[in-house]
């Protein structure tokens, strides 16, 4: 069966990157029928807090990437590291290395001066033959892989094809540091050994420590899982994707107002592709996921055409889904919304306008508050050769039917009889009625707002 994870460390918020390789991850062990898998690599405890756990569980039930098994805490397996170090050791696959922090700065500094590549010399590992020097008492040692010096250890990358690194390349690393903690490339090969994982997909940063954890893998006769490194993401000025590019954590696009079927479906498109479909469904993607087509090349990020699909998304979404979404932000900010029209025709009337939750929220404030119009605007778009107009139009509205189509009518008619065109009521309309200049149609707008309001608010430019 077919089996992938997710193995964030828990240092910061999840991040968008972190999100595509979590989708990646999940898409395609659901095209095969097989097993998602959350692992948390929060061994450096350093770094590694509650609250980045929290986002990352956060961030993956927002994104609706359910895993089936876990998560797993690395700091909870800390048992079963030390057993595979002491079977490790017990084969002569591993070995306790006694050289202080000072020999190896020495032996560093010996080398570069050299203009050698710094690396471990291999002091304490074992050789056939070979007479290692006793135990210094008083020293914890650290637990080294004998790393095999011949050979190649080679791989076929999903992504990046064959890759191949010469042994003699890799060196002795720790896998257990003299305070007995193990190291992250050895949990990284416990676990994916123990979780059957079969197909690991992460991102490129990791192409360096492949070849050492399949040699571990090797070591331990373990099964060595298909690998598909990923390429990093870019902002739309080439560089590495970060906050200066604008918002990288996850729960911020939440925030921002984003449905997470847009953001699914935009990560999806973010170095994968299925011919020229830029919009599908989750299904679909599921239905349509393969390695194949995975771009060995760096995919840049496109807010705008993030925004593009948010916007798809929100037009598709039933007026049900978004209200309570809009009524969270509205009332959050200390809106009456009974104080203005019907939300769901509001939400239908300005969606198309909005290609955010956010950006929706704040163009429906004003029909939620007192409207208090500028009087500069309304001097600037309402002179009094249109004044008569307005009051016709006003007294036209206490009895007109109240529809769209029949207001339209009214305010047509009414332009005509007076000579005017359309802009010169418009304008002035939309600024008395919203505050605004810009608004939906200005007749959808009057129809939103009730008659007894609209008369109100124009009661006072009636004379
Ligand atoms: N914990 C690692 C990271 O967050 C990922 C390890 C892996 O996927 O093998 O970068």
């Amino acid at each position: 069966m077919i089996c992938t994870r997710f193995a964030p460390s828990p240092t910061g918020d999840l991040h968008i990157g972190g999100a595509r390789t979590a989708l990646f991850s999940w898409a395609y062990a659901r095209h095969h029928g097989g097993k998602f898998i959350l692992r948390i690599e929060d061994t450096d405890l350093a770094r590694s807090t509650p609250e980045a756990v929290r986002a990352i569980l956060d961030g993956m039930a927002w994104l609706g990437l359910a895993h089936d098994e876990g998560p797993f805490y690395q700091t909870r397996r800390m048992g079963r590291y030390r057993e595979v170090l002491a079977q490790m050791l017990a084969a002569g696959t591993a070995y306790h290395c006694y050289a202080t922090p000072e020999e190896l700065e020495a032996l560093r500094a010996e080398q570069e001066a050299k203009r050698e590549k710094p690396r471990y010399d291999g002091r304490w590992r074992p050789e056939p033959g070979k007479v290692l020097p006793s135990a210094p008492p008083g020293v914890n040692p650290v637990v080294r892989f004998r790393s095999p010096r011949e050979g190649i250890v080679t791989w076929d990358d999903l992504v990046k094809g064959r890759i191949e690194i010469a042994n003699h390349e890799l060196d002795d690393l720790v896998l257990a540091r003299a305070d007995g903690t193990p190291t992250y490339n050895f949990c990284v090969v416990v676990d994916d050994w123990d979780m059957g994982i079969t197909h690991v997909l992460r991102g490129d940063d990791h192409v360096n420590n492949t070849p050492r954890q399949i040699n571990i893998l090797k070591a331990l006769d373990a099964p060595i899982p298909r690998y598909a490194h990923l390429s990093m993401i870019l902002g739309p000025d080439g560089k590495k994707l970060s906050k200066r590019h604008g918002a990288v954590s996850v729960m911020q696009y939440a925030e921002d107002g984003y449905l997470p079927e847009a953001v699914i479906n935009y990560l999806a498109r973010l170095g994968w592709s299925h011919g020229d479909d830029e919009i599908f469904s989750r299904e679909k993607l599921v239905e349509w996921f393969s390695l194949d087509h995975i771009t060995a090349s760096s995919a840049q990020f496109d807010f705008e055409k993030l925004k593009w699909i948010n916007q798809h998304y929100m037009k598709e979404a039933p007026v049900e889904r978004l209200e309570p979404l809009v009524v969270a932000r509205l009332e959050k900010r200390g809106f009456d919304l009974a104080r203005g029209p019907d939300l769901k025709a509001a939400i239908t009337l300005y969606v198309d306008r909005c290609n955010t939750l956010e950006a929706l929220a704040k163009a429906l404030e004003p029909l939620y508050t007192p409207v208090a119009p500028d009087a500069g605007l309304i001097r600037q778009h309402l002179d009094d050769s249109a004044r008569p107009a307005l009051a016709a139009f006003a007294t036209g509205l206490e009895t007109v039917a109240w529809e769209a189509p029949a207001i339209g009518e009214l305010l047509k008619a009414t332009l005509k009889a007076h000579g005017l065109k359309m802009p010169r009521l418009a304008m002035p309309l939309r600024i008395i009625l919203t505050g605004q200049a810009h608004t939906p149609s200005v007749d959808t707008v009057i129809t939103l707002i009730g008659r007894e309001t609209v008369l109100a608010r124009l009661r006072e430019y009636r004379s």
